[in-house]
């Protein structure tokens, strides 16, 4: 099998839709890319953010649940996710989170300079600079983020032998992976494992890791199956197709297509502008524009 090269996306459960806005498009800069259901629990929204090219590897995508469900971070679950930022930009960010009243550390976490943060529903962020300089200080993708695996040497065996991540030499507790392609995604095992999480309102519900087509998907279905673990049929994301799996460290994983992309039914100029629903939820429309809260886009 290709080696994975990249994340597709993550996916976070968080508060409330116009905070989660106003967060990732004003504080973070990302663009609101997709507006739709949550295809599983249609009456909650699935709000995708991606840089302004919507480069894929790049998006970040949300269910905003209104019903003050917090959750709890632990293992079994994704954990911290850094966005990358450019070569030199990490002061400026410092600056301009703090001047929001946004509570950042520095660490060492991704094995340099990490800037710490939570969003504003507590979910666990971080930006790390890349090796490229800008003229903006924009982020330009994920730069990784941490499983909080139960079983990091099982995580470690699906990563590296079946996924084909290079584990990283960093001299910390942690072991650390970088998947090969040009991205270098930045994957973190943390040990001791955390306590169990539970899913909820500040916590991440799984990482999806890119494959090219749907043949591909479905080649690693079968690979996923041969190794001993349980998979799901493939699903019609719409943007994208997916099948999911719990690793051995509970964390869900999804394997999703590049294919056919987000503008499937939008212009790329206009992504993200209107609420966008699969064809089976259609003709409920109406019942979802009326419960679901308007948008302040
Ligand atoms: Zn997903």
């Amino acid at each position: 099998m290709e080696p994975i090269k990249k994340i597709h996306h993550i996916t976070a459960i968080v508060g409330d839709p116009n905070q989660n806005l106003k967060f990732y498009r004003d504080v973070l800069g990302l663009r609101l890319i997709k507006q739709t259901v949550n295809f599983d629990d249609p009456g909650v929204y699935h709000l995708y953010f991606g840089d302004h090219n919507e480069t894929p590897g790049t998006v970040i995508t949300f269910f905003p649940w209104t019903n003050n469900n917090q959750g709890k971070i632990g293992s079994g679950q994704v954990g911290r996710i850094a966005f990358r930022i450019p070569k030199g930009s990490l002061d400026k960010w410092k600056t301009q989170l703090s001047e929001q009243s946004i509570d950042v550390t520095v660490t060492q976490l991704f094995g340099k300079d990490t800037l710490e943060f939570d969003d504003v529903h507590g979910l666990e962020l971080a930006m790390v600079e890349g090796e490229e300089t800008a003229d903006n200080h924009d982020i330009v993708g994920f730069h990784g983020s941490v499983l909080l695996s139960g079983d990091p040497a099982g995580t470690k065996e699906l990563l590296t032998n079946i996924m084909g991540l290079k584990k990283l030499d960093v001299e910390d507790d942690n072991h650390h992976y970088e998947t090969v392609g040009a991205e270098k995604h930045h994957i973190i095992t943390a040990i001791p494992p955390q306590p169990m999480g539970r899913f909820g309102i500040g916590t991440v519900h799984h990482i999806a890791w890119s494959v090219p087509d749907l043949d591909m998907l479905k080649a690693w279905q079968s690979e996923l199956v041969k190794a001993g673990f349980r998979v799901t049929e493939v699903r019609d994301r719409n943007y994208f197709n997916s099948i999911y799996t719990a690793e051995k460290g509970k964390v869900v994983f999804e394997f999703a297509s590049d294919t056919p992309g987000f503008d499937v039914d939008e212009d790329k100029d206009s992504l993200g502008t209107a609420l966008k629903l699969p064809e089976q939820y259609e003709h409920r429309r109406q019942e979802y524009e009326t419960l679901l809260p308007k948008l302040e886009i």
